[in-house]
């Protein structure tokens, strides 16, 4: 049985109030809440064992190092990943795409295309773009239908033997839709291009089986996984990162140096200048522990129900339109009342206790296709309840009175 009363009491955040109300939290496309599992294990980080990884003969050192490494094999057992060493801590997934695009600077060049979907997230459109400036190649994009699915059939037709690189999003942080990756990544490779997939925002709801997906690369970010912000994973297949060049210089990424040449250190370490976010990089680890103890079959399961409803109950409303109904979706409801800003929506929630997103979500180009200037997301977890929906319901209908 699904007890979602018991995972409640895990997140301590969820029994604060907001303007005099209960807090109904519903931004979790933007970033999920904490568990307290994952916040001790932050607090005992600082409290027992601070040290920098890597470097000192220390026991502390010793120790920090191994629970860093023990979370990156955590990772890469989640995500069946074939070595650790394809598993590279980044700050989140826009540091993890930036990585990629800007390594292929130089393994593209005039002529070459680089396929991405109409429903990106701005961090996965803009290294593209800075990437094509640079380099004089193309950048082709995948439409949309209006349900906010990708068409397949203009993506064949878009692929070619100058195509080196798709990107695409699992699922859209705007719309919800899961896209096809497995048939994106199949055709890509067919004309022989690299496949990259920002998995933000499938994370929090499914687990991807990298090596099944055969995928080139793929990203996420803790902070959307009940686990800490400023932390992430790129996962690159070896032969790739072995190709990329560093992304920054300095401390933990050489072999050796010298005024004349460095070489680079092996896998991941060339990836991991600097000192990096140790404390983050465990505490992702244990939001993943977190997030399999409960399970991502029941995880699925619930927040189907949670969209279901919430979606049969929103539709309820007069003049209330939803963007983003492809058939297979994550728990994101994307809508807008007509004649009513998003953001006046959102402020009234807000004074209800209810946090939403309203704007844009990083997504313009989805904002352009529907013609709007942005919408009102609501995003549910696992942690969420169905009196929650109850309550955002009764608050747009609230919103759409007093703004009428
Ligand atoms: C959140 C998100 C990002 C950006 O993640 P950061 O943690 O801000 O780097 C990128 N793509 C998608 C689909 C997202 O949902």
């Amino acid at each position: 049985m699904y007890d979602v009363k018991k995972i409640r009491k895990d997140f301590p955040i969820l029994q604060r109030e907001v303007n005099g109300k209960p807090l109904v939290y519903l931004d979790n496309a933007a970033t999920s809440q904490t568990p307290q599992q994952v916040i001790d294990v932050i607090v005992d980080y600082y409290q027992n064992y601070n040290a920098n990884i890597h470097r000192g003969v220390h026991a502390l050192s010793q120790e920090a190092t191994d629970k860093y490494e023990q979370a990156r094999q955590k990772i890469q057992k989640h995500f069946n990943a074939a070595k650790s060493r394809e598993i590279i801590f980044t700050s989140g997934t826009t540091h993890s795409i930036n990585i990629v695009s800007n390594g292929f600077a130089s393994l593209i060049k005039k002529g070459d295309e680089i396929l991405v979907s109409a429903m990106e997230h701005h961090s996965n459109i803009v290294p593209w773009q800075m990437l094509c400036e640079r380099t004089d190649a193309t950048l082709r994009v995948i439409p949309m239908n209006q349900e906010g699915e990708l068409l397949m059939d203009v993506y064949d037709n878009l692929l070619s033997d100058k195509t080196k690189l798709v990107f695409c999003n699992h699922i859209s942080n705007a719309l919800g839709t899961i896209n096809p990756i497995e048939e994106i990544i199949t055709k890509a490779h067919s004309v022989g291009a690299a496949v990259l997939i920002d998995g933000a925002q499938a994370a929090p709801h499914l687990i991807a089986d990298v090596q099944k997906l055969d995928v080139d690369f793929y990203t996420i970010s803790a902070h959307k996984i009940c686990g800490p912000t400023g932390v992430g994973m790129l996962y690159g297949k070896e032969e790739w990162l072995g190709k990329l060049p560093p992304y920054h210089g300095g401390g933990e990424m050489i072999a050796e140096v010298t005024f004349e040449k460095t070489t680079y250190a092996d896998l991941p370490h060339k990836f991991e200048a600097g000192t990096p976010n140790i404390c983050g990089g465990i505490a992702f680890g244990a939001a993943l522990d977190y997030m399999n103890s409960i399970g991502f079959d029941s995880i699925a399961a619930y927040e189907h129900e949670l969209l279901s409803y919430a979606t049969k109950e929103l539709l309820k409303i007069e003049g209330l339109k939803i963007y983003g109904t492809a058939k297979n979706k994550t728990s994101v409801i994307s809508f807008n009342i007509k004649g009513l800003h998003p953001y006046d929506i959102g402020s009234i929630l807000d004074k209800l206790g209810i946090a939403v997103r309203t704007g844009h979500h990083c997504a313009q180009p989805i904002m352009d296709f529907y013609k709007i200037p942005g919408t009102v997301r609501a995003s549910f977890s696992f942690y969420n309840t169905l009196q929650e929906v109850d309550v955002l319901v009764a608050g747009v209908k609230r919103a759409k009175a007093m703004l009428t």
